[in-house]
């Protein structure tokens, strides 16, 4: 995708504005793009529907071409479909929490009630593993291993005894959990190879038997366009509250993350990435974004003109500064501002030919500082901003009253600017003047 994206975005890089021409065009290929990373049709019809709108509404961006523009849109909508946060697990307000897993045959239940189990662990909490998947001969020999190598308690039926009854075996763990005082109950189940009805009954049972607290889906990220059919069939037939995406180590796009995150609304809270108890994390919508897109590289590109667009702005205002014109509360406000579009205050300073100086005292202000700050200029008259020596005791308690601050917090201000100003007129004479050997440190 990122050689053909790069290339249709180098087409539009010179205009000015992004036509809807421009934009059907980029939009054909993010839709071949989601297809290729096995998103399901359904939902790359409605994601671009969604790409069109956003993109003809979006103000033009001064820091990126509309190319640019459109990946970024692309992005932080993936981004925010994908669950914006990471979900985490909830616990019950009275132990033991019931988590149930749910999900087709190889999905990688088994081996995910190992992880969330070691998981758990770590946190110190004392999880139990409950096999109820007693289809499959080896199934409660797999989840024993997978309860040693984690070093928690397993549930079972007694070997022997015949084909158990998944959903008793799920009723008493819980009283077995509680006796034993298991904060945490993992109740692994049975798959199929495919959806059917018994399985979707079974599976329903067992919910009923026990309520769990969380229901978690457990899909395979290979799936590709099944996942659509699979999840939604979970979803009517058991329903769940969370998703879990395994074998993410695989070469798998991830197109299944955004199928099953539009078609069922819920969260996808974790993913396996490896065969080993330690190959799990809370699942990341900035990564997935990243790889269903495929596109590290714009993203980088885009970075770069923001930045280098801030550096200009940057440049402006410190040429501004130093070129004799006086240096307002007016230029104060602007220069705060930008150090606020700019993001953290430490990084922009080097930025600034000249700024170095100003570091510290700009070093001691946050965000919410820069907002009182702004908000008693905006309460000064034009004619105090350009004449801040005006500013007698009177004017201070008009001005800290419509900016709702305290007197002393005006007064900090003015002293602060005169500061500045004081700091401006050395570099006009010659100390910071952008060219000048000497102006940087
Ligand atoms: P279940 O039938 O849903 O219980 O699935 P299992 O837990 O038995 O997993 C099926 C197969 O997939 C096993 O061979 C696992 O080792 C493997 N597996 C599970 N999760 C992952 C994963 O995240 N990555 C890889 N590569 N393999 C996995
Ligand atoms: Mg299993």
């Amino acid at each position: 995708l990122s050689d053909r994206l790069t290339s249709v975005f180098s087409s539009l890089r010179s205009k000015g504005r992004l036509s809807d021409a421009d934009i059907d065009a980029t939009c054909r290929e993010i839709r071949i793009a989601l297809l290729e990373a096995d998103v399901a049709l359904a939902v790359v019809k409605d994601f671009v529907a969604r790409i069109k709108e956003r993109a003809r509404g979006a103000e033009v961006s001064q820091a990126l071409n509309p190319a640019q523009q459109v990946v970024k849109i692309v992005n932080d909508e993936l981004i925010e479909i994908l669950g914006g946060e990471t979900r985490r697990l909830r616990y019950a307000k009275t132990p033991p929490t019931v988590v149930m897993l749910a999900g087709l045959q190889g999905s990688g239940k088994t081996t995910l009630a190992g992880k969330l189990a070691k998981w758990l662990r770590d946190q110190g909490h004392a999880p139990l593993l409950v096999a109820c998947d007693l289809q499959r001969p080896n199934a409660v020999q797999q989840l024993s291993v997978m309860a040693e190598r984690a070093e928690v308690a397993v549930f079972a039926p007694e070997p022997g005894n015949g084909v158990g009854d998944p959903v008793a075996v799920a009723r008493q763990s819980i009283e077995h959990a509680r006796r034993q005082q298991h904060d945490v109950v993992i109740v692994d189940t049975a798959g199929r190879l495919g959806i059917d009805q018994e399985l979707m009954r079974q599976a329903a049972d067992i919910r009923d038997a026990i309520s769990p607290d969380e229901v978690l889906f457990v899909v395979d990220a290979m799936i590709g366009q099944d996942a659509v059919s699979t999840a939604q069939a979970f979803m009517d037939g058991v329903g769940f509250d969370g998703v879990v995406l395994t074998k993410l180590d695989g070469d798998a796009r991830g197109g299944a993350a955004l199928s099953v995150r539009h078609v069922t609304g819920r969260p996808i809270m974790f993913a396996s990435t490896g065969e080993k108890l330690a190959d799990f994390d809370a699942f990341h919508p900035d990564r997935m974004a990243g790889r269903i897109l495929d596109m590290g590289d714009i993203l980088t590109l885009i970075e770069q003109a923001q930045k280098t667009f801030d550096e200009q702005e940057a440049a402006k205002m410190a040429e501004k500064l130093v070129s004799g014109d006086g240096f307002t509360l007016d230029d104060f406000l602007e220069q705060m501002m930008m150090v606020r579009k700019m993001g953290p205050i430490k990084n922009l300073l080097g930025m600034m030919p000249g700024m170095g100086q100003m570091r510290d005292q700009l070093n001691q202000v946050d965000d919410r500082d820069l907002d009182r700050i702004a908000a008693i200029i905006r309460s000064m008259t034009p004619g105090e901003r350009q004449e801040p020596k005006l500013i007698n005791g009177s004017r201070r308690a008009r001005i800290a009253k419509g900016s709702g601050v305290t007197v002393t917090e005006v007064s900090g201000l003015v002293v602060r600017f005169f500061e500045a100003q004081k700091m401006m007129k050395r570099m006009s004479q010659g100390m910071g003047i952008p060219g000048m050997p000497g102006g940087r440190n």
